[in-house]
C-alpha cells in the first residue's frame, strides 16, 4: 500500500495508439513543446472539462510527467531564496524542487481537524516580501483532501492581492468521490494570468512509466517553462504522445471503472479503518490514500511504518515523509486488489491488538 499509482493496466486502445506511432516511424525527436496533435487534445480537454481556455500552440508543454513540468516551472521562476509556500503534509517532492531550484519551501500546515483543507488565513499568514509562488494540490496527496471552491476562492484572491504565482496541481483531477467536485484553479476569475496548471496522464490512465505530463496556462507564463524543458529533455517521448492522444480523445469508460474500483476500495478501507481503537481517519474524497492517525500508539510514522512492515507484512509511507505535519499519520495507498486490502486491515487490526 506505499506505492503512488494505479494497479490497472493502461488500457489497450490507448496502448495501440503508441504502437501504431511506433510502427509509422513515428520515432524522431518531436517539437520542443510536442507534438501538434496532443497540444490540440489537451487546450480542448482544458477548454470542455476545466473551462480554461489556453492556445495550443503557445500555452501547452509536454513534460516527461508532471515531476518534469514542476521542475521547469521552479527553473524558470524561482530565483535565489524566493520563498514557495507548500503546504506540509504534501507530496515530497514539492519541498525538494523548490531547492533544487534554489528556493526556500514554506511549509503551511494542514490540520486533520480542518479536514486537511489548505486553510487560507495560513497562507496568508505565511506570506512575507519573499514569497513568489503558491503550491496547490486538490485533490491532495497524501491526505486525499479536496478543496472545495469557497476554499479556492480565498485562496485565488491571496494570490492576487500578494501577487503570486500559483502552481496548481491537478494530476488527481478525475480520482473524486461522493460528492466532491474538481474545480480548475485557473478557472477562477482572475487566475489565468497567474496560474500554471499542471496535469498529465499517469493517475487517471494508468500511465505512469510512460512518463508523460504538461504544464499549461497563458502564453506569457507557459514559454518561460518551454525553455527550461528545451534544455532539460529537448521533448517528450514520440511515441508515448501519440498514445496520450488516444487516452484523452477515446472512450472514458476505463476511467470511470478505475474510479468505481477505487471507490469501492476507499469505502472498505474507511470503514476498516474506523472501526480500529486508536485510529481516526478523515474521509478522503480524492486521489488513492487515506491517511490515519495512529498518534494515540505513542510511536513515530516511521517506527510504525517499519513495524507494520516487519510484523504485518503491510507497506504503507510514515506520514513525516510528507512534511513534519505527517508525523503520526501513514499514507496508506489503495492501489491494491479489494481482497488483498481486506487482507491488509485484517492484519492491522490484529497487529493493533498488541498495542492496546
Ligand atoms: N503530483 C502529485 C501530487 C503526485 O502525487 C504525483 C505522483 N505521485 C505526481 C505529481 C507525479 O506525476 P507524474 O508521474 O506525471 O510525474
Amino acid at each position: 500500500m506505499e506505492i503512488g499509482r494505479p494497479d490497472f493496466d493502461t488500457p489497450q486502445s490507448i496502448k495501440k495508439a503508441a504502437i501504431r506511432a511506433l510502427q509509422e516511424g513515428k520515432v524522431h525527436y518531436t517539437a520542443n513543446a510536442g507534438i501538434q496533435e496532443l497540444k490540440e487534445s489537451i487546450s480542448r480537454k482544458l477548454a470542455v472539462e476545466n473551462q480554461f481556455s489556453v492556445d495550443p500552440e503557445k500555452g501547452v508543454v509536454i513534460t516527461i510527467g508532471c515531476k518534469e513540468a514542476i521542475l521547469d516551472t521552479m527553473l524558470a521562476y524561482i530565483n535565489l531564496g524566493d520563498e514557495v509556500l507548500v503546504p506540509d503534509p504534501s507530496w515530497l517532492e514539492y519541498q525538494n524542487i523548490v531547492k533544487l531550484a534554489g528556493g526556500v519551501p514554506v511549509p503551511v500546515a494542514l490540520r486533520e481537524e480542518e479536514e486537511f483543507l489548505l486553510n487560507p488565513d495560513d497562507v496568508r499568514e505565511c506570506v512575507t516580501s519573499k514569497t513568489k509562488m503558491l503550491i496547490v494540490n486538490s485533490p491532495q496527496n497524501p491526505t486525499g483532501a479536496v478543496l472545495p471552491k469557497s476554499y479556492l476562492q480565498a485562496l485565488a484572491e491571496i494570490a492576487n492581492a500578494f501577487d503570486l504565482i500559483v502552481l496548481s496541481d491537478e494530476i488527481y483531477e478525475k480520482l473524486i468521490y461522493d460528492d466532491a467536485k474538481h474545480v480548475c484553479f485557473a478557472s477562477l476569475p482572475g487566475m489565468a494570468e497567474r496560474t500554471i496548471v499542471i496535469n498529465g496522464f499517469s493517475k487517471a490512465y494508468a500511465m505512469d512509466g510512460w512518463r508523460l505530463g504538461y504544464a499549461a496556462g497563458e502564453e506569457h507564463l507557459i514559454q518561460p517553462i518551454l525553455k527550461a524543458h528545451q534544455y532539460n529533455t529537448s521533448c517528450s517521448t514520440s511515441f508515448a504522445q501519440y498514445g496520450a492522444v488516444s487516452a484523452y480523445e477515446g472512450s472514458q469508460e476505463s476511467v470511470r471503472a478505475m474510479v468505481n474500483a477505487f471507490d469501492q476500495r476507499r469505502k472498505l478501507i474507511i470503514s476498516r479503518l474506523q472501526q480500529m481503537d486508536g485510529v481516526h481517519c478523515v474521509v478522503p474524497k480524492g486521489a488513492f490514500y487515506v491517511f490515519p492517525s495512529f498518534k494515540s500508539l505513542g510511536m513515530s510514522s516511521k517506527e510504525l511504518a517499519i513495524a507494520l512492515l516487519e510484523q504485518a507484512h503491510i507497506a504503507c509511507v510514515p506520514g513525516e515523509a510528507f512534511g513534519n505535519q505527517g508525523q503520526g499519520y501513514l499514507r496508506m495507498a489503495y492501489s491494491a486488489s479489494y481482497d488483498q486490502l481486506e487482507q491488509a486491515m485484517d492484519r492491522l487490526a490484529h497487529f493493533l491488538q498488541k498495542y492496546r
